[in-house]
């Protein structure tokens, strides 16, 4: 009987303040707020919709089952063979409803093969993102992919990717540059050649901050980017191999840059951060031990991915 009044005198989880519930809700992965804890009561359900929940969304986490990557299934459950997997589209539509315009900050997992559609939804949702962390395969509605784009006038951070077989960035990042005038900050895990870089210069002037880390980078397109972005403050240019072309036509290209080419960058630089890597780089060591498929595939693919020594990319 005792045992009985005192479990009636207990506060009810259903009455639980709503500010403390979202707050709760804020440490969970967004999937199970969507899918689980928005589903328990109509309390819990009217939490969820706090806006503060939904200013980050992270679909980053291997745990967050968001993954349909058709291209490489083995990567959808890796370790957690008993979580059911969600499809991306309905997780963005989920996200939607709840979070009303609220996110400022969108990332992908980098093993996720993100749309046109899934960009159309995001961007007809969330026209306020600031920072956006993206991968992409080959567009092909160059069109549709850049009136997305055309939604986020505020788009100031980019964090982008495109696995392909064959092609280019090229004509994507032009789309994008031309629709997001605020974009001051990008990273891009993708091969830096002197047609990216004049892209880059060209539609990008206003550019602050860029990262190539870990990628394959050309040392004459580097000079390009420092000589052509007169706003240009930081560059990162950690773990990557540089390329150039020898007297005789020929491509050399090496880990770490060469104490020649790195004085003449320096010569030439009028840049406030400049990153390049010591001799003794362990990241080095661990991102070009596969040198035929060296870019964000590898195990460490996903730190990678949301790792950088400049603190804007990180997330
Ligand atoms: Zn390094």
């Amino acid at each position: 009987m005792e045992r009985q009044e005192r479990f009636e005198n207990m506060p009810k989880w259903e009455k639980m303040d709503k500010d403390m519930l979202a707050n709760i809700f804020k440490k969970l992965d967004m999937v199970d707020v969507i899918m689980g804890a928005s589903r328990v009561c109509i309390t819990w359900f009217l939490a969820s919709h706090n806006k503060t929940i939904w200013n980050t969304i992270k679909l980053n986490d291997f745990d967050s089952i968001v993954l349909d990557n058709s291209s490489n299934p083995h990567l959808q459950d890796n370790n957690n063979a008993r979580k059911h997997l969600y499809n991306l589209k309905e997780i963005l539509i989920e996200i939607n409803k709840f979070s009303r315009a609220a996110p400022v900050d969108f990332f992908f997992n980098v093993n996720t093969n993100v749309l046109v559609e899934d960009l159309e939804i995001i961007s007809n949702g969330f026209p306020n993102i600031r920072k956006l962390a993206l991968r992409i395969q080959k567009i092909q509605n160059l069109n549709s992919f850049a009136s997305s784009f055309s939604k986020w006038k505020n788009l100031q951070t980019l964090i982008i990717t495109k696995i392909t077989k064959d092609g280019d960035l090229n004509h994507e990042l032009k789309a994008i540059a031309e629709n997001c005038k605020n974009l001051t900050t990008i990273k891009v895990a993708y091969a830096l050649d002197q047609e990216l870089a004049n892209i880059i210069v060209g539609k990008l002037p206003n550019l602050k901050s860029l990262s190539f880390r870990s990628t394959s980078v050309s040392v004459e397109a580097v000079k390009s980017l420092i000589i052509g972005l007169h706003n240009l403050k930081s560059l990162n240019l950690s773990h990557c191999v540089f390329t150039k072309r020898c007297n005789n036509g020929m491509m050399l290209a090496t880990v770490g840059i060469s104490p020649e080419d790195k004085s003449t960058i320096l010569s030439i630089q009028k840049l406030e951060t400049f990153k390049l890597c010591c001799s003794e780089c362990t990241i080095c060591g661990d991102v070009w031990n596969h040198p035929l498929n060296p870019q964000y595939h590898s195990n460490i693919g996903y730190k990678q991915w949301e790792t950088d020594e400049m603190k804007e990319f990180e997330f």
